[in-house]
């Protein structure tokens, strides 16, 4: 048996969209977050590919659009962490969580790395802030376990062409996890969410995979 498992970035409008798929095929996933992102308003909208708007979710639609998801701390507001003084790291990892804690009323034990930068230094802060993993954007297969969880690589992003071929090296490796992310905002096209789509069905009718969240990978200890 594998256990699947995703994450996905930045509390964007298409969210909304994709939890609603992830609800109607029974998948689980984690959302990571950046508390100061959401206003009272939605965000003003950025451009995409030059194809679509993106906008980040008004503060009081989080809780019940990501609602029965995992929350995930992405910092506060997403800085990119080597150009960041150690202090405001730190501050942007540990407030992070609380905000987050505080606004879903669950506590937080994932992390992300905004723009995927991390090294030993970084990753120390996370741990301490009571996180129990740190993702990167590094591609590893299998991908777990590895040295560190707070620095921890996925097996795939959603879009890579290479997803399935990932997916297989996995099973033939006796991967206990297959850990795919991405961002909505990626989805283009109606052909990409179908193929999204596509996937969770493929996941479902394959009777070694099953949904699993992050928490139940890298669980609270001691
Ligand atoms: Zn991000």
């Amino acid at each position: 048996m594998i256990k699947i498992v995703q994450c996905w970035d930045d509390g964007i409008v298409d969210d909304i969209r994709l939890c609603e798929i992830l609800r109607t095929h029974g998948a689980k996933a984690s959302f990571n977050l950046n508390p100061a992102s959401h206003k009272a308003v939605r965000g003003q909208p950025t451009r995409y590919k030059d194809c679509k708007d993106v906008q980040r979710l008004a503060r009081g639609e989080l809780c019940s659009v990501y609602e029965g998801f995992t929350i995930a701390n992405h910092t506060v507001s997403h800085p990119k962490p080597f150009e960041v003084s150690p202090e405001t790291w730190r501050s942007e990892v540990f407030d992070g969580r609380k905000q987050l804690q505080d606004i879903f009323q669950q506590p937080v034990y994932g992390f992300a790395y905004p723009y995927g930068q991390h090294d030993a230094a970084t990753a120390a802060v996370v741990a301490e802030a009571g996180h129990t993993y740190g993702r990167t954007c590094n591609n590893i297969t299998p991908c777990y376990p590895v040295e560190t969880p707070f620095r921890q690589p996925t097996d795939s992003h959603h879009m890579a062409v290479e997803f399935w071929d990932r997916y297989a090296q996995a099973k033939a490796a006796g991967a206990e996890i297959f850990y795919f992310w991405g961002h909505s905002y990626e989805f283009v096209t109606e052909e990409d969410w179908a193929a999204y789509t596509d996937k969770l069905i493929r996941f479902n009718a394959d009777p070694d995979a099953v949904w699993a969240d992050l928490p139940e990978i890298f669980p609270v200890t001691g």
